[in-house]
């Protein structure tokens, strides 16, 4: 089996660390994960590509510079308890625990599901839980989360996520119409329940499908 450790360290050097990526538990846990084990066979080649790339169900793993910016504009640490919205081939979720105390990813297709379970097993990424179901609505039973990161773009916060934020805690997502440059956003929430609203750029999501998302097309 090919070994993809220069690669791995190649895209943490050049796509996150050049590109202002310095929390060295950040950079720890991209070199940690092996992207390759959460894509298909076809394109391993492709894994530590600057770019997003095609998972099953027609959904995409995200490109690695954006999760780790995602991941460090959240401000996650050691302990923390975070939320991840679509969570696709659990790349993203695998990333995150290796930082926080733990992660609970939720993902509405079904396909997806079984797999990102069995890759994140196999990795023994056992402080994953991979729920299936509607993330727009969070997942209350495990609220309240220190932060939450969406890997799809809404029309808005969902009220929900707002709800099952701890205080002091903060959400990252995309914000805007599928198509289009969306706008990542970080909303903090204050001891008084009041929150802080900041740009943090443009990206490109698929939609974030949902109650308090798009409706199915
Ligand atoms: N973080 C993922 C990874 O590492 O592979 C990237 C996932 S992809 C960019 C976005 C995912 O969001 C898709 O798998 C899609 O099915 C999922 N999604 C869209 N709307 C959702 C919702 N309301 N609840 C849960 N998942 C949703």
């Amino acid at each position: 089996m090919t070994d993809f450790a220069a690669d791995r360290e190649a895209m943490v050097e050049r796509q996150l660390r050049r590109r202002g990526i310095t929390r060295q538990p950040i950079l720890d846990a991209f070199l940690a994960v092996p992207r390759e084990a959460f894509i298909g066979a076809e394109y391993a080649h492709r894994a530590y590509g600057d770019h997003p790339l095609p998972i099953e169900a027609g959904q995409t793993i995200s490109q690695p510079y954006i999760v780790a910016l995602m991941i460090e504009a959240a401000g996650i640490k050691p302990g923390d308890k975070v939320l991840e919205v679509g969570a696709g081939s659990g790349y993203a979720a695998a990333v995150i625990s290796r930082i926080a105390g733990k992660v609970i990813g939720i993902e509405r297709q079904h396909d997806l599901v079984e797999v990102a379970r069995e890759r994140l097993q196999r990795l023994g990424c056992d402080n994953v839980i991979i729920v299936e179901g509607d993330g727009t609505k969070g997942c209350p039973d495990e609220a309240p989360f220190d932060a939450i990161l969406a890997a799809a773009s809404g029309s808005h916060v969902p009220n929900a996520l707002l709800d099952q934020l701890a205080d002091g805690g903060k959400i990252v997502m995309p914000l805007g119409s599928p198509g289009w440059v969306q706008e990542l956003v970080r909303v903090t929430k204050r001891p008084d329940g009041t929150v802080d609203r900041e740009n943090l750029g443009g990206v490109r999501f698929v939609p974030l499908i949902g109650e308090e998302g798009w409706k199915d097309a």
